[in-house]
């Protein structure tokens, strides 16, 4: 998943699931140990990342970890994407969008349509707020690149955010069935947009937030795929590796280029590096102050001497 916290854009954090029935039946064993709370140790070698999640975690923990502050920060007018990456059944949907009527099993997606309604709630009364959410999916079936099954609608309550969320799953069984493909082959993309409007001064402020559930990240090599299937999970992994291009090109901050073009998603995406603007703003802002101190240090000492 990845996240933008106060210090940096770019956050990966790992979220380990309890093993499920049918590997405990199997006898499979639990390996990984943790070290610290962003170490992961597998086979002898360390994994580190910005944040490990080990299986006793909860959804509201992972909420409280991933997703809250950019919740204040997208009602800020910035904007911003979360991801879940990992191979099929590995707890992508149940983090994102969890038991979705289940007040302890809700995942990110309804916790954040809520946070945002309780932060409106306590908002100032001259502000008008206008939210639509959106669900996309990008289907990476044989050859092409589709974008399928668009819900889209403007929302008041975090109950009509459900609505939304439901009525788009009711779809995309619809396109499952019809199209003989399982979901693990699309990437969803649930974004809500939310624009502001001060009724007296007509300032406008308007954010994005994109949460993106993609498609499975299995290995072809493991699942011993042939023919069509086998071209669908190359396709699946060319889109997947589009995504991490750019993301590293994001992430170095040093690259002129960063190839958004080369897949579906990542253009549908590309509003998300906004983010990186917002740093540039802030190091801007923090010049300014930099100046303004010395200027006036100047100015004290001038007044000192004179
Ligand atoms: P994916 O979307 O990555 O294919 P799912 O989210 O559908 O995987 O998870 C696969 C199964 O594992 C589901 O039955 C889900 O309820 C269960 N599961 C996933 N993560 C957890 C977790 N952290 N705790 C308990 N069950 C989980
Ligand atoms: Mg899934």
């Amino acid at each position: 998943m990845a996240d933008v916290s106060a210090e940096c854009n770019i956050r990966v954090l790992c979220r380990f699931r309890p093993l499920n029935h049918t590997e405990t039946l199997r006898g499979d064993k639990y390996i990984p140990t943790f070290q610290g709370d962003d170490t992961v140790i597998i086979g002898g070698k360390l994994y580190v990342f910005d944040k490990v999640f080990p299986t006793n975690c909860t959804q509201e923990q992972v909420y409280n970890t991933c997703a809250k502050q950019i919740v204040k920060d997208v009602l800020d007018g910035y904007n911003g994407t979360i991801f879940a990456y990992g191979q099929t059944s590995s707890g992508k949907t149940y983090t994102m969008e969890g038991k979705l009527h289940d007040p302890d099993g809700r995942g990110i997606i309804p916790r954040i349509a809520e946070d945002i309604f309780n932060h409106i709630y306590t908002m100032d009364e001259n502000l008008e707020f206008h939210i639509k959410v959106k669900i996309t999916r990008v289907c990476v079936c044989v050859c092409v690149c589709v974008v399928q099954g668009c819900t889209e609608r403007f929302v008041s309550s975090p109950e009509e955010v459900m609505d939304v969320i439901d009525e788009g799953k009711a779809n995309r069984h619809v396109a499952v069935t019809n199209m003989n493909e399982h979901s693990s082959r699309s990437h969803s993309i649930f974004l809500i947009n939310i624009k502001q409007e001060h009724v007296e001064t007509e300032q406008k402020l308007c954010g994005k937030l994109y949460l993106v559930d993609l498609a499975g990240s299995e290995k072809v090599s493991k699942t011993g795929a042939e023919g069509a299937v086998l071209d669908e999970a190359k396709n699946i992994n060319k889109s997947l590796s589009a995504l991490g291009n750019v993301i590293s090109a994001l992430a170095e901050g040093t690259k002129t280029h960063v190839p958004y073009r080369d897949s579906k998603m990542t253009r549908i995406l590309q509003e998300a590096e906004q983010w990186k603007r917002k740093y540039e703003k802030e190091k801007e802002k923090n010049k300014n102050l930099k100046e303004n101190i010395q200027r006036l240090e100047a100015e004290l000492n001038h007044w000192h001497n004179g």
